[in-house]
């Protein structure tokens, strides 16, 4: 009989995009919708990316290039890495993918067997436990809890650690939360990679959206290189999402075996978005810096202003340009408040059990809206939340 691989079966999809077209529906029956469900900054590539690429195509930069990315833009990763992390990482270390999610899929496709154990974060992006599933493996979660300020509890992943661990998983910051991971937290998760013989798999596509302080890589903690694959990209540090941008830093058996999946699946990711890319890494233009100080300006009133709607409670993020927030004193199920706010406020955020069940009852917002905007959308929300208001215990 014909039939679709069962692979496909275990496999999920992600919550924001049926936000998303629900929204858009309202939109086309004429409703006004502030999408802040969505996670693609409402920036743009820099113009010098912008001409660079143009440039590239005009040029003939258009042909098959080298499985792993072209030379000048893996040296200019590996330079980049040193400047903005302290990172000690060649060229021959880096894999260019088209996205994040591809070098992210590659890597768990190099690493991953059937019937290992995946440590991964919840809430978190929706696409590693999934992913981890396609593969033939189980995913299983460490909580990142509001009591510990969505922190790991390295206690609870020691405890879940079993001899068929294959590969950590975090996110820093993380998706939905916002969260840094603290670098007591880093030296734990690494430690016990060490002692487990783990693999990490660190994903720091927000690593440049950062609210304070300086980013630190687990790779630079002592014995983690040989351990760690970074993935990282340029869809959200230089609002690049429709590039198709991402890139892998691993240790050389690694990329070797993603190289041979890349020779079985792409072939290689665009070559004049390659070109543009090494613009980027330049940051000839602060965009990037420009960019998360507008989120900064954002995020501060954003998150005070969700304070003060009843019921919601919010802890501003760390990094990353999400608000989560938690919506357990409305007495409603998340689920419901996203459709009351979507439905008669016109504000689409996502009910957070999209990110995993410790995600129920909260929602997340991106802060990738004007100011003005947010502020319309507060509004918005504090006009409906008289539906829940009187349940709320004084
Ligand atoms: N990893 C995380 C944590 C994300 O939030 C996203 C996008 O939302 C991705 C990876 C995917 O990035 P890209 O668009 O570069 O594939």
């Amino acid at each position: 009989m014909r039939r679709i691989a069962s692979r496909i079966s275990v496999m999920t999809g992600e919550g924001a995009l049926a936000v998303f077209s629900r929204a858009k529906e309202l939109e086309r029956q004429g409703h006004s919708i502030i999408h802040l469900e969505l996670g693609e900054p409402d920036f743009h590539a820099a113009a010098p990316v912008v001409d660079a690429a143009r440039d590239a195509l005009a040029a003939g930069r258009d042909r098959y290039v080298s499985t792993r990315g072209i030379a000048p833009l893996r040296q200019a990763i590996a330079g980049y890495l040193a400047r903005t992390r302290r990172l000690t990482v060649r060229p021959e270390q880096v894999l260019v993918a088209p996205g994040c999610k591809m070098a992210l899929a590659l890597a768990m496709m190099a690493l991953i067997e059937p019937g290992d154990e995946v440590l991964y974060p919840e809430p978190g992006f929706p696409i590693y436990p999934s992913f981890t599933r396609g593969l033939g493996a189980v995913p299983v979660t460490f909580r990142l809890l509001e009591k510990n300020r969505f922190q790991p509890d390295l206690d609870e992943i020691a405890s879940k650690i079993t001899p068929k661990t294959r590969i950590l998983i975090f996110n820093s910051p993380n998706n939905p939360t916002g969260t840094v991971f603290s670098d007591a937290a880093l030296a734990c998760v690494a430690e016990l990679a060490a002692k487990h013989d783990l693999w990490v798999l660190a994903d720091e596509i927000y690593a440049r959206i950062l609210f304070t302080g300086e980013y630190h890589s687990i790779h630079a903690l002592p014995g983690m290189a040989e351990r760690t694959v970074i993935i990282d990209g340029f869809s959200k540090s230089f609002a690049m999402t429709g590039w198709r941008l991402g890139y892998a830093v691993a240790p050389l058996e690694v990329v070797d075996a993603m190289d041979m999946l890349v020779l079985n699946t792409f072939t290689c990711a665009a070559e004049f978005t390659q070109v543009a890319a090494i613009e980027a890494l330049q940051d000839s233009t602060n965009a990037v810096e420009a960019m998360v100080s507008e989120y900064r300006k954002r995020r501060d009133p954003f998150v005070a202003g969700l304070n003060r709607i009843p019921g919601f409670r919010c802890v501003p993020p760390d990094g990353a340009f999400y608000a989560w927030v938690n919506i357990e004193e409305t007495g409603l199920p998340a689920e419901e408040v996203q459709t009351c706010l979507l439905e008669e406020a016109g504000v689409a955020g996502i009910a957070g059990a999209a990110f995993g069940p410790s995600g129920r009852n909260f929602l997340r917002f991106s802060l990738v809206s004007s100011r003005h905007v947010l502020e319309d959308a507060l509004e918005r929300m504090e006009r409906v939340s008289s539906r829940w208001r009187a349940a709320i215990p004084r």
